[in-house]
């Protein structure tokens, strides 16, 4: 106690200063008032409730929705010495005992619990006697059917508050908020005149690209092998594409695991975990991998399939580059994904526990987010700008200059006369057929049942012989992302004109769409992107093996000690080190993300790596003086 948050910051965490919007959370909350915290991932929420609940009298409780998570965070906090535990069912019932009992003697200043613990009777008339001071809900977006994770049993949370004998100061924590999660929040946990932290959406070291490659196959190798030795997620639809994808990145020769929701919990726990840990480089996952992972030096992420949101995309995305390095986000796209992504929004039992008329509320918003992040695919204006609007951001910059639609890696073709043909195909067939049946019409592709439908006799009838199939699709995407084609909802999904269409057939309106660059070209953009300034680069190759060396320490320790490499130190925290080779334990308390604790614990391992690496370094170099 006594200490100031920046001295608090400093002695546990390592970390010299605050970044944007962290010291206004933790006043607040030191202050006593609700806190409503919306901050990019990666940004550093978890800070702005640790300080304070280290600050605070008494005993802050995290409402969390998922073990891994909870264990990482836990983990991280013990390693800087600060004692914390988690409630959750992936305890033995003897471990809970022991957790509780801890907890009733004060041997905790945080714990961290699943929502569904809060109302269980014992766990409830034990927190009616601990003094609890801070509520902190992390992933708060959990609390809302707009967000795109509701979690039912965050709903419980007011509740639990209100049993409380005083009322703790609640802060509320998320990366995804539009205005209507936001309001969900502030009402469902009851936020009291809550201060409002909202950083800028923005991350800088990210560069955002989408490319609409022929074969998405060989556009993912050639990603993956134009970026070797680095760490990354690829992100697919279904559990299907997991396994066909991570079969083909096996098949040559990458060092790649998965994940998805078909797998064993064993399975799916050793698979996160040697990501995580470093064991392999390369993680093939449905969107069920990620919320719980924290693993700082994730380099890429890139989509194999669209999104069904913006939101989704953006926090998958962002997964990528939180230790600030820069980073690449790539989403591949095709207009199947639209296909898909609609399947799995009308898909029976996602919902399950949810009303009727919850559901329909869900899908309606599923349908909008959709139409949205296809025009964030299929668009030709500055893709940052346009997740920045999405998230409700003012006086955003129209060109960021750091994406691959500012950096022009596409064409803008016009496709006046390709329009008219689709959208004429689609009248004359009676605006009753979907993009697949109008696609064949233009190429002339002969069925029995077109035939039978005499759709043959069409004057639109393989009006578009040339047209690969693909190409036909783009620009049916493109005239719906444009909405100058609608398309009806379900299961099959039948294009209509529209009241613009009408312009484009009169030849009163030019229409053009985005069109990939051929692969040379997306190949020298790709090296472009790398070269973004990096925030701390290793400028000697010196620094750059002292680095490697100290990770190669690090990954001994973590395995040793059986955490997540990062939770030793993270890729920037060595990058420190290796540049200002620290000798003494002072000079190594002032490396960026060395506490205390971590001092105490891997100081003189890491000073006595830099001592030997110094040595090599002069006795490699003597010869020459
Ligand atoms: P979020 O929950 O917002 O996605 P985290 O709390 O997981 O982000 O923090 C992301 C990373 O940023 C972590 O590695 C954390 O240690 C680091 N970090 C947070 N605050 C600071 C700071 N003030 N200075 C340096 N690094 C920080
Ligand atoms: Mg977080």
């Amino acid at each position: 106690m006594g200490m100031t948050a920046a001295e608090t910051l400093k002695r546990y965490f390592g970390y010299d200063s605050f970044r944007g919007g962290q010291k206004q959370a933790v006043e607040a909350l030191l202050a006593g008032k609700d806190l409503l915290c919306v901050m990019p991932t990666g940004a550093g929420k978890s800070l702005c409730y640790q300080i304070p609940a280290l600050m605070l009298e008494g005993i802050t409780l995290v409402v969390s929705p998922l073990i891994s998570l909870m264990k990482d965070q836990v983990s991280a906090l013990v390693s800087a010495g600060i004692p914390a535990a988690f409630l959750n069912s992936s305890l033995s019932f003897a471990q809970y005992q022991k957790a509780l009992a801890n907890l009733r003697v004060g041997k905790y200043k945080i714990i961290y619990v699943a929502p569904e613990r809060l109302m269980l009777p014992e766990f409830l008339s034990l927190c009616v006697q601990l003094r609890i001071s801070l509520v902190a809900v992390d992933e708060a977006h959990c609390i809302s059917q707009w967000g795109q994770d509701f979690r039912p049993d965050y709903l419980k949370i007011s509740d639990f508050v209100a049993q409380l004998p005083s009322r703790p100061v609640l802060g509320a924590f998320t990366a995804t908020a539009t205005p209507q999660v936001a309001q969900d929040i502030e009402n469902r946990l009851k936020l009291e005149a809550p201060v409002v932290v909202r950083t800028g959406f923005d991350r800088p070291n990210l560069f955002f690209s989408v490319q609409m490659p022929d074969r998405k196959d060989a556009a993912l190798l050639r990603f993956v092998e134009e970026h070797p030795d680095q760490s990354g997620i690829v992100y697919c639809a279904t559990r299907k594409s997991v396994e066909q994808v991570s079969d083909l990145l096996t098949f040559h020769g990458y060092s790649v695991t998965r994940y998805h929701a078909g797998l064993t919990q064993e399975e799916r726990k050793k698979n996160q975990e040697d990501f995580s840990f470093d064991r392999v480089s390369i993680v093939v996952a449905t969107n069920a991998f990620g919320m719980g992972i924290d693993k700082s030096n994730v380099s890429w992420v890139l989509h194999y399939n669209m999104p069904k949101s913006l939101e989704a995309y953006y926090q998958e995305a962002g997964r990528a580059g939180r230790d600030g390095e820069p980073a690449e986000c790539v989403l591949l796209y095709s207009p199947q994904d639209v296909v898909i992504a609609k399947r799995l929004i009308e898909m029976p039992g996602e919902n399950e526990e949810l009303s009727e008329e919850d559901r329909a509320i869900v899908r309606e918003a599923d349908y909008q987010k959709l139409y949205r992040m296809t025009d964030y695919a299929t668009g030709t204006g500055c893709l940052r700008a346009a997740i920045l609007r999405y998230f409700g951001e003012k006086d955003v910059p129209p060109r960021c200059g750091n994406c691959s639609n500012c950096l022009g890696q596409y064409e803008a073709v016009d496709i006046t006369t390709q329009a008219q043909m689709i959208l004429s195909c689609v009248y004359r067939s009676g605006q009753r057929y979907g993009a697949g049946v109008i696609t064949d019409l233009l190429r002339g592709i002969r069925k029995p049942r077109y035939e039978e439908q005499r759709l043959t006799f069409l004057s639109t009838f393989g009006l578009m012989k040339e047209a690969p199939a693909h190409e036909i699709r783009l620009m049916i995407s493109a005239l719906l992302a444009q909405n100058l084609l609608c398309q009806s909802e379900g299961q099959y999904p039948v294009l209509r004109l529209t009241h613009a269409s009408e312009a484009v057939l009169r030849g009163e309106k030019q229409v053009s769409m985005k069109k990939p660059q051929k692969a040379g070209k997306e190949k020298s953009a790709g090296k472009k992107a790398r070269k973004q300034p990096a925030p701390e680069t290793l400028e000697s190759p010196a620094a750059l093996d002292l680095f490697s060396a100290l990770r190669q320490l690090r990954f001994r320790i973590a395995t040793t000690e059986n955490v997540p490499a990062y939770i030793v130190f993270s890729d920037a925290t060595l990058r420190d080190m290796a540049s200002r080779q620290p000798r003494t334990p002072d000079e190594m308390l002032l490396i960026s993300g060395v506490g205390r604790m971590k001092m105490e614990k891997y100081g003189e391992l890491f000073l006595r790596e830099i001592a030997a690496f110094a040595g090599r370094e002069q006795t490699g170099s003597a010869p020459e003086d």
